[in-house]
């Protein structure tokens, strides 16, 4: 078959290839399995069919449950994030990244396009041996030069293919002016917003509990504040945590477990503030556009996604980076935030239907684009 690109309501065939250090639904993959479940979701709602490949384990939530997922055994990949700037690129005996492309191989004759989730070189240096276009949606900055030098060579032979997240995140690339920044977006009717918080004050944070995501920044203002801590999210390393608790001794924060987004949105809806404190240039961070849903202000270091999601004033505070004092004065100034504006303000900028209109329209171009270079 071949692709019209001009015909532009024509149901394309997609085949999503998720992160492969953690099954949907487990945390272990970060932001990119709530996104990857909502680009899913708003290419179904705009006529195209999915297919997804994914760690054996995966589960879809609510209506993505209805999208065909076709779970993949095999060892699962150490994290990026993890490796030093030098590390090799890493490959388990039985990978399931392996695994996953090893099937995308088989398959991608069914399929118009395939859309890669996965921060690793494999996906990326296997794009020109595929006849199909592959898209790849780049998780997080920089952090090895192995990637960088794979993402650009990719980006050499096939110039639309990179889509990011944040324009914090592509400026630590060095070619990331040649990458397409996409933003994100939620299914807003699943975030209940609460203007009027329980009486009972407390602050939220919620995230991988993990070094680069500065815990303890959020713990140490939260204590300085004499305000509750509630932490929500994925735990992949105890020792760490048993090293926070030790560190911060005098209490006043508490960890709430890994919740679903049901749950995770009742938690923070009651919460009179989120606090982003990562160490890290954080390439989005779905949790602040969350936070907005539910009507809470957002209280963030000015780097990374969050600078770009916040408005400070209007829908939170931005802080200079690290400082756990100008954290502690943003939370004395949660109060003259709007709560009905940070709904606004998520509802305006970060809908599920904006960010699928943003999609398609990349991948048009990128199947447009392999078209041209097929005739
Ligand atoms: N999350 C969740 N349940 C929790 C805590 C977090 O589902 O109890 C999800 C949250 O919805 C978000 C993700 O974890 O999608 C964290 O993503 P973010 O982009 O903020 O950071 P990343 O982990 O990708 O660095």
């Amino acid at each position: 078959m071949i692709f019209q690109p001009d015909a532009a309501q024509s149901s394309l065939k997609l085949l999503f290839v998720s992160t492969p250090v953690g099954a949907l639904g487990s945390g272990l993959g970060g932001g990119v399995e709530l996104t990857l479940q909502n680009i899913a979701e708003a290419m179904v709602q705009r006529g195209h069919q999915v297919q997804i490949l994914a760690p054996a384990g995966s589960k879809l939530a609510g209506s993505a449950a209805q999208i065909p997922l076709l779970p993949i055994a095999g060892t699962l990949q150490p994290t990026a994030q993890t490796q030093g700037r030098e590390s090799p690129v890493l490959l388990p005996e039985d990978s399931v990244l392996a695994n996953c492309w090893d099937y995308a191989r088989q398959v991608e004759h069914q399929f118009d396009l395939l859309l890669n989730f996965a921060y690793d070189w494999l996906p990326f240096y296997l794009s020109s041996f595929f006849q199909r276009p592959v898209a790849h949606l780049v998780s997080m900055g920089s952090l090895t030069a192995a990637m960088d030098q794979i993402i650009e060579q990719t980006l050499n032979y096939f110039p639309q293919t990179i889509g990011l997240h944040s324009q914090a995140q592509a400026d630590t690339f060095r070619f990331g002016d040649r990458c397409r920044v996409l933003g994100n977006g939620l299914d807003l009717s699943l975030y209940q917003p609460v203007y009027e918080p329980a009486a009972q004050p407390y602050l939220a944070w919620v995230g991988r509990i993990a070094p680069e995501k500065g815990i303890e920044d959020a713990i140490a203002a939260a204590q300085a504040s004499g305000l509750l801590l509630k932490i929500w999210g994925a735990m992949p390393d105890q020792a760490y945590w048993q090293s926070i608790c030790e560190r911060y001794p005098g209490g006043g924060f508490r960890y709430e477990g890994f919740c679903n987004t049901q749950q995770l949105q009742q938690g923070l809806g009651q919460s009179r503030a989120l606090l982003m404190t990562p160490k890290w240039i954080e390439a989005f961070g779905n949790v602040a556009i969350e936070a907005l849903a539910c009507g809470l202000p957002v209280l963030a270091y000015r780097r990374g996604g969050p600078a770009e999601i916040v408005e400070s004033g209007q829908t939170g505070w931005l802080v200079e980076p690290d400082s756990v004092a100008g954290l502690v004065v943003a939370i004395g100034q949660i109060g003259q935030i709007d709560r009905r504006i940070c709904r606004q303000q998520a509802e305006a900028r970060f809908s599920m239907a904006a960010m699928g209109e943003r999609v398609e329209a990349w991948l048009m171009e990128i199947l447009a684009e392999s078209v041209s270079h097929k005739r």
